[in-house]
């Protein structure tokens, strides 16, 4: 049995087939008509991106399909103006517009590479995509399809391109495991979406696979079993069957109220990174959007994208969810989310830096676009705004004010927005929330990032491994912090959200029942869950439940106790 990272939850058992990247071998040569060789290569770069143009288009065409918004941010690298002069400089010192291209798409790369940041890596993986695509065109070889393959296949390859998933019909794909990527790759984000059962990072895959082999990929553990016996085959099945069984039990909670037992309705909203994921969010039965996170918007690209790109995408996002609430939070760049052209500072601790608002209160023409863009979008819809990482009073005031300068210059210019827009604050750092009752006076809302919270207040790295046993939202720390920042919530009137990961968790559901939360966001496979585990839950009995853990002065404890009730 062969042990990778779990990346899309599952059992799929099925065939093998192998996607390998074609051999674009090529002998680098000198040239001298190098006017000859840029037409080369702009006509190279032409053919690639109507190519992908028509791909996109055909892929949005067909919902069943793999996600097109990704591969037409493959025509916005390809397109960037920086990355064509670097191009034509090389091949005017003589390089062939092969090696030319090969050596700029090669520097990204490695920039792209040695980012802290597992997303920003991701966009190595986009670039390699990119290389390989022009190259093709420049080498005139047609490129392979996998639109045509049979039902029950499990993909293997070293790394899954975005590209190379276009087309394939998410019906015959019984999982996908590569040798490479992580649980923020392009294809474990895609299988998540799409609910294919995936494993990655499975160290020496291709040595061990072939063509045809059966395999059983189980998504949820990061097992890989290459040729079962039929004893595993058996065991595997009846696992399959009953989590067949399990998402058969959800239905009934399709198209109902989000509703305890004792009658109180809960909002159940869903995290997006994009406008796509909307529709995605919509058909998962979700009742609004809680988080728009749009820095992703900021990241497949080498520039900033204009307040009139981004109030496209709000306004489309909008528009999907017609009328349903849809709360975009400005950018959360920095800590994790380095963002190349953006000119962040090497900062020692980045977690601790200048991240989120703090970046945009010092880049006020960036926040101001961004604000105008989401004011403007509100025109369409029911938009509210929220703002992450605030840890003091001074922070939100002068959000507010930028907020206010944004609303005035729309109104001059008088161009249509929502005057009467919400906006929220995020409760994920230590200070906020023992700031709550005071940051209340200030929002109309409040959302808590359970993720940022846990990591503030326990002062772990919600991605090193070596503090694990500490990253915990069940820590009685953390949960006396959501508890007060509920209370003052209420107690201002304000609705409250969670829109972290533990908004999602069985054993943090009663507990958010007791003690006052509106509203979860959470992914959309995770909408019907959620529904499903809140309707089991009576106020009383969770209020009970609530009293003991609040009593309880450990994890372990906690997870004890939790563990023997629910
Ligand atoms: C959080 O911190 O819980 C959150 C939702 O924000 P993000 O995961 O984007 O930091
Ligand atoms: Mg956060």
């Amino acid at each position: 049995m062969l042990k990778g990272i779990a990346a899309s939850d599952g059992i799929g058992i099925g065939t093998v087939l192998i996607v390998k990247q074609q051999n674009l071998s090529y002998i680098p040569h000198s040239v001298t008509d190098t006017e000859k060789e840029i037409t080369r290569f702009d006509n190279a770069v032409k053919e690639y991106c109507s190519e992908t143009s028509a791909k996109v288009e055909e892929l949005r065409k067909d919902t069943e399909s793999i996600d097109a918004d990704i591969i037409s941010g493959h025509i916005s690298m390809v397109q960037d103006p920086y990355m064509s002069e670097e191009v034509k400089k090389l091949i005017h010192e003589g390089k062939c517009a092969e090696s030319a291209f090969e050596n700029v798409c090669d520097m990204f790369i490695s920039i792209f590479s040695s980012a802290d940041e597992d997303i920003i890596r991701q966009r190595a993986t986009d670039m390699r995509d990119v290389k390989y695509g022009v190259l093709r065109h420049l080498l005139g070889i047609k490129e392979m399809k996998l639109d045509n393959i049979p039902e029950g296949t499990v993909l293997v390859a070293k790394e899954l391109t975005p590209s190379m998933t276009a087309g394939i019909k998410k019906g015959n794909i019984a999982a996908v495991v590569t040798e490479t990527g992580s649980s923020t790759s392009h294809c474990a984000i895609l299988a998540r979406l799409f609910e294919i059962p995936s494993v990655t990072s499975v160290k020496g895959l291709l040595k061990l696979v072939e063509n045809g082999d059966t395999v059983i990929c189980d998504g949820t553990s990061g097992n890989v079993i290459i040729r079962p016996d039929n004893a595993q085959l058996e065991n595997y099945t009846r696992k399959k069957e009953k989590l067949i069984q399990i998402k058969k039990e959800l239905e009934p909670f399709r198209g109902v109220p989000t509703k305890c037992k004792s009658g109180r309705t809960f909002g159940l909203m869903c995290n997006i990174g994009n406008p796509e994921d909307a529709q995605r969010a919509l058909d998962s039965d979700c009742e609004g959007i809680g988080l728009f996170r749009t820095e992703f918007m900021f990241m497949n690209r080498n520039t900033l994208p204009t307040e009139e790109q981004q109030f496209e995408e709000y306004k489309k996002t909008a528009l999907i969810m017609q009328n349903k609430p849809l709360v975009i939070r400005t950018i959360d760049i920095g800590g994790d989310k380095d963002i190349p052209y953006m000119g962040l500072e090497k900062e020692e601790n980045p977690y601790m830096g200048c991240r989120a608002v703090r970046y945009c209160l010092k880049h006020p023409s960036v926040f101001k676009a961004q604000i105008r863009a989401i004011l403007r979008a509100g025109h369409y819809g029911n938009v509210s705004m929220l703002l992450p990482m605030i840890t003091c009073i001074e922070e939100l005031l002068e959000c507010k004010k930028i907020i206010e300068t944004a609303k005035k210059e729309l109104k001059v210019e008088k161009v249509p927005y929502d005057t009467d827009m919400k906006m929220g604050v995020m409760i994920e750092t230590a200070s906020a929330a023992i700031l709550a009752d005071v940051l209340a006076e200030e929002s109309d809302f409040f959302s808590i990032g359970s993720n940022d919270l846990t990591g503030y207040t326990m002062c772990c790295d919600r991605g090193n491994s070596s503090v694990d046993h500490l990253y915990s939202p069940f820590q009685p720390s953390v949960l006396r912090m959501l508890k007060y920042t509920i209370s003052c919530a209420k107690k201002k009137g304000i609705p409250v959200e969670m829109c972290g990961e533990a908004a999602a968790d069985p054993m943090m559901i009663p507990l958010m029942i007791a003690f006052g939360l509106d509203s979860f966001s959470v992914s959309p496979p995770s909408v019907l869950k959620v529904r499903k585990q809140i309707a089991e839950w009576d106020e009383e009995n969770a209020k009970d439940i609530a009293n003991v853990v609040s009593n309880l002065h450990s994890k372990t404890e906690i997870y004890e106790y939790l563990n023997t009730v629910i």
